[in-house]
């Protein structure tokens, strides 16, 4: 893992105390982070992460170290590793002491897990959970933080533990009157006459930098895209769903509120578009 100390990065062992316990980051969730795939011993959408970064900090009010911080942090951990490895890059950026003194910035390194790996061609089943927010309300409320990448994962974390706990992989989150959102740690993209789609996101859920990716290289490919308000309901009908991250790619929903679905035979294709 690596520390920005005093204007520089510094790999550290992964044992190494790096951050006081009265960091904000740690006792209130109170930072930001991205994860960056390193495939082929390089960053190849790092730009897309430090856009949303900046733009996370800018939701905060955070005090942003600069992307060439950033990018010398990916750079320290991310050299010598192997090049037949995928990684998950993890950048966290908290308020520190929230005293003035300068933010906390680490970036840690670690193989993708196997399970996820996995995943990427098996499939996943999800259950849809609602996260009690009326769908147009994120958008009016920044006190929610809607759009940020933020360290505050608790909740989403717990979906996937009751996801777990029922019987499913993963979560698709709905809004009070059950209009789709996003997964915990995810976009959902679907399949349905002739177009892929994905919510819309005034309604609070995170850029997602792989869906964007997906739907930039769809559209020059003949395949075109939409943002669309959907329900649970436009999943059962699908010809295909996936959830997307940098780190998973595009992962086939398989079940559905334990209903299977297939994917039509869309997956290599979305595969195939995101790995250019
Ligand atoms: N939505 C949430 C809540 C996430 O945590 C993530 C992943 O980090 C995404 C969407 C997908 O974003 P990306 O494709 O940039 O990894």
């Amino acid at each position: 893992m690596a520390v920005w100390r005093n204007g520089a990065a510094s790999v550290v062992g992964p044992d190494e105390p790096v951050v006081t316990a009265f960091d904000l980051g740690l006792g209130r969730g109170d930072g930001v982070f991205e994860s960056v795939l390193v495939a082929g011993g390089t960053t190849p959408h790092l730009d897309a992460h430090l856009d949303r970064l900046r733009r996370s900090t800018g939701i905060m009010g955070l005090t942003h170290p600069g992307d060439d911080a950033v990018r010398a942090m990916v750079a320290a951990v991310t050299t010598g590793w192997p090049e037949g490895t995928e990684g998950a890059c993890r950048v966290f950026l908290t308020r520190g002491l929230g005293d003035g003194t300068p933010p906390t910035l680490l970036a840690l390194l670690a193989p993708v897990p196997a399970e996820t790996l996995r995943q990427r061609t098996a499939g996943i089943a999800v259950v849809a959970l609602s996260l009690g927010v009326p769908a147009d309300f994120r958008a009016t409320a920044p006190w929610l933080l809607g759009g940020a990448k933020t360290l505050s994962y608790a909740v989403n974390m717990a979906a996937q533990r009751h996801a777990h706990a029922v019987g499913a992989d993963d979560v698709v989150f709905t809004s009070l009157e059950g209009r789709l959102l996003e997964g915990p740690t995810s976009t959902v993209v679907w399949a349905a006459g002739g177009r892929l789609h994905t919510p819309p996101v005034e309604t609070g859920i995170l850029p997602g930098t792989t869906q964007a990716r997906l739907f930039a290289r769809a559209e020059a490919d003949g395949w075109p895209t939409a943002v669309t308000d959907g329900t649970v309901e436009d999943l059962h009908r699908a010809e295909a769903v996936w959830l997307l991250s940098g780190i998973r790619g595009a992962t086939p929903v398989t079940r559905v509120d334990g209903v299977d679905r297939g994917d039509a035979g869309l997956s290599p294709r979305v595969r195939q578009l995101l790995a250019r």
